[in-house]
């Protein structure tokens, strides 16, 4: 579906940036080890503002949440209604929630628990790429796949 297109500011940059690389990243403090999103100027935790980095995160999350919007405000959205709205708790930070339409996922029928995979989205508006998230099988499945690529299909 279309979406919006952000306006990186000086804080969101980095985070803009990096999702038009295909990285996703996090502000993070090594302070308190606390990841923040949407980034802040200082650590929500300990207050403070020289101890945050932009750290690359997995792209692994699950889904905590959902909702169908039925009636969204966003002019952008509405021909595509009723959609899926997901929050997606990130594997590094569980505390960190995004949030998601998962393209693939029919409406009303999000498997809460589930894992999914960020994909990178071009927007229309001006061409920046914005997060999206995928079902997919669990993470220990995919990774025992990837080590044994022979395997033969039944
Ligand atoms: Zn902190």
């Amino acid at each position: 579906m279309p979406k919006q297109s952000p306006v990186p500011d000086k804080l969101s940059k980095p985070f803009w940036d990096a999702c038009n690389e295909g990285k996703l990243v996090m502000l993070t403090c090594t302070a308190c080890n606390l990841m923040q999103y949407p980034p802040e100027a200082t650590c929500r935790k300990c207050n403070s503002a020289e101890k945050l980095v932009w750290k690359e995160v997995s792209g692994w999350g699950k889904i905590h949440g959902y909702c169908t919007m039925y009636d969204c405000r966003i002019r952008l959205l509405q021909a595509e209604q009723p959609f899926n709205l997901a929050s997606i708790a990130l594997e590094e930070d569980p505390g960190v929630l995004m949030y998601a339409n998962l393209p693939g996922t029919p409406v009303d029928e999000v498997p809460v628990g589930a894992t999914v995979k960020v994909e990178f989205v071009t927007t229309p508006g001006n061409g920046q790429k914005v997060p999206e998230w995928r079902v997919t099988e669990p993470r220990w499945k995919a990774a025992k796949k990837a080590a044994r690529p022979a395997a033969r299909k039944r």
